[in-house]
């Protein structure tokens, strides 16, 4: 944990008792603060109690004596509409900020100098964060990896030298985090998301541009035009920029050739590093990520050599275009994460040939914008409440069978596979909702996992901890 000192003996209020919300009000208690916390549920606001976390209704409290108000990034400080406490705290005069900004002026007060690495864009963050913090830890480096990925960053261990942090930041975080400074900022790119909590665009391209704007070094890529414009900007202001291209040229910074980085730097392109054969990142969406990953680890002062073996030995995240076993010249992937067609889009678009097993509960459109995909798809195996939607769409394009288990849909696929005897992938990516058949997308993807590690013969390439979220 990192007790929260700047705060010592300093009235805070605090909203949100979830998980990341209740690890910042012990890291406020545990750093002296006086910390008053609540949250609209009952169940957390007794939870926190029963620790020593003192709670009351912020209706009622003095707020004209708080020094800071501590907000969880899922609650909404500007859209649809500001929490009522968010109104409150404005309405007192009182700076309203998340568990980032703590972290960054914490690191501020014991150890300012320590890297700090923090990723942000719309689609990327978890797979570059995990990429650079795999890069830093086989390189032999104290890695704290935190932030939006999962982990509480007031959970990890304090600041000092020498110890690296990669920090996944998403909109709201920074959003709450107003003086952000890390050493090394990416954003990876913009697209049109979660405008339900930003309202429009340029709001959500202006939040972005702030974890950049406060960065040493930014890192930003530059294919889609709110990042380019961002990236020049910020350079105008003074800030040192490294562009990211996974398609074009760059005057000074890395692009993707292929499955070739170039680095240019003054003038000269040196190809930097070489993605083909490494599983985990195919595809050039993941050649834009790494490219802002070898970017960052650069301006941490990691060596070229590290940064090319940490590339090769990556394990991937869980459930996203992860290779989990192996058959002959059959690769198993698990890109359960794929819960609508837009997210299975960059999956089929890393294969060339295809056992493609689909479906659940069915998100509107259904896969009718996968059709562009359909001839890398050598045959279809439907699963769930979505099967017959997605056999009418398929229709005469893609063969297809309904399979109607997942355990029925591998063993169907792999044997198909088999007998093709060409390269292929068996690749749950399934362009829906897991709830008809499953908890969640990490317990169908784990059930595939189990499926695959079933077959004959098979040899699996992750362990029993897969992969690194
Ligand atoms: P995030 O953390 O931003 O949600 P992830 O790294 O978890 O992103 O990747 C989620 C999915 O987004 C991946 O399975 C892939 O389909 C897609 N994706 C990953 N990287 C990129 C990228 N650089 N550009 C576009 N899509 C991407």
């Amino acid at each position: 944990m990192i007790p929260v000192t700047t705060l010592k003996d300093r009235k805070v209020a605090l909203f949100g008792l979830g998980g990341s919300g209740l690890a910042t009000a012990r890291a406020l208690v545990s750093g002296g603060a006086e910390v008053t916390a609540w949250d609209d549920n009952p169940d957390s606001v007794a939870k926190a109690s029963a620790e020593g976390i003192r709670t009351e209704d912020l209706h009622t409290i003095d707020w004209s004596a708080q020094a800071l108000f501590v907000l969880s990034p899922g609650v909404p400080l500007t859209h649809p509409k500001p929490h009522w406490t968010v109104d409150l705290a404005r309405a007192a005069g009182v700076d309203i900020v998340g568990d980032v900004e703590l972290f960054v002026r914490e690191r501020r007060a014991r150890a300012p100098d320590c890297p700090f690495i923090a990723i942000t864009g719309t689609n990327g963050k978890s797979t570059t964060t995990a990429l650079i913090a795999h890069i830093l830890k086989s390189s032999g480096y104290d890695t704290q990896l935190g932030g939006n990925i999962g982990t509480a960053v007031l959970t990890l261990d304090p600041p000092k030298a020498e110890r690296y942090y990669v920090v996944e930041c998403s909109s709201y975080q920074i959003d709450l985090a107003p003086t952000l400074d890390p050493s090394a900022g990416i954003l990876l790119n913009l697209t049109p998301d979660h405008l339900d909590r930003h309202g429009t665009m340029q709001h959500y391209a202006d939040v972005k541009e702030r974890l950049v704007a406060g960065s040493d070094t930014a890192i930003v890529g530059i294919d889609d035009s709110h990042s380019a414009l961002i990236a020049d900007r910020v350079e105008r202001a003074g800030v040192k920029v490294v562009r990211i291209s996974r398609r074009n040229v760059v005057a000074s910074g890395i692009y993707a050739e292929g499955t070739r980085l170039i680095q240019v730097a003054g003038g000269a392109m040196l190809p930097f590093a070489d993605l083909d054969g490494i599983q985990t990142l195919r595809g050039s969406h993941n050649a834009q990520n790494a490219a802002a990953a070898v970017a960052a680890c650069l301006a941490v002062g990691v060596s070229a050599d590290d940064i090319r073996a940490g590339l090769a030995s990556f394990p991937g995240l869980k459930h996203r275009m992860q290779p989990v076993g192996q058959r002959g010249r059959v690769v198993f992937v698990n890109d359960s994460k794929a819960t609508n067609a837009d997210a299975a889009a960059p999956a089929l678009s890393s294969y060339d040939r295809i056992y493609w097993i689909a479906g659940g509960l069915p998100k509107s459109g259904g896969i009718t914008t996968l059709a562009p995909y359909f001839p890398r798809i050598a045959k279809a195996y439907l699963i769930g409440e979505a099967a017959a939607e997605f056999a009418a769409t398929l229709g005469e394009a893609v063969p297809y069978e309904i399979s109607g288990t997942l355990e029925r849909a591998v063993v169907h696929a792999a044997a198909d596979a088999e007998r093709d005897g060409a390269a292929s992938a068996v690749m749950l990516s399934p362009a829906c909702a897991s709830f008809d058949q499953y908890k969640n997308f990490e317990v169908r993807g784990e059930a595939f996992v189990g499926h695959v590690a079933a077959l004959d013969g098979i040899a699996m390439l992750i362990g029993s901890a897969t992969g690194e979220k």
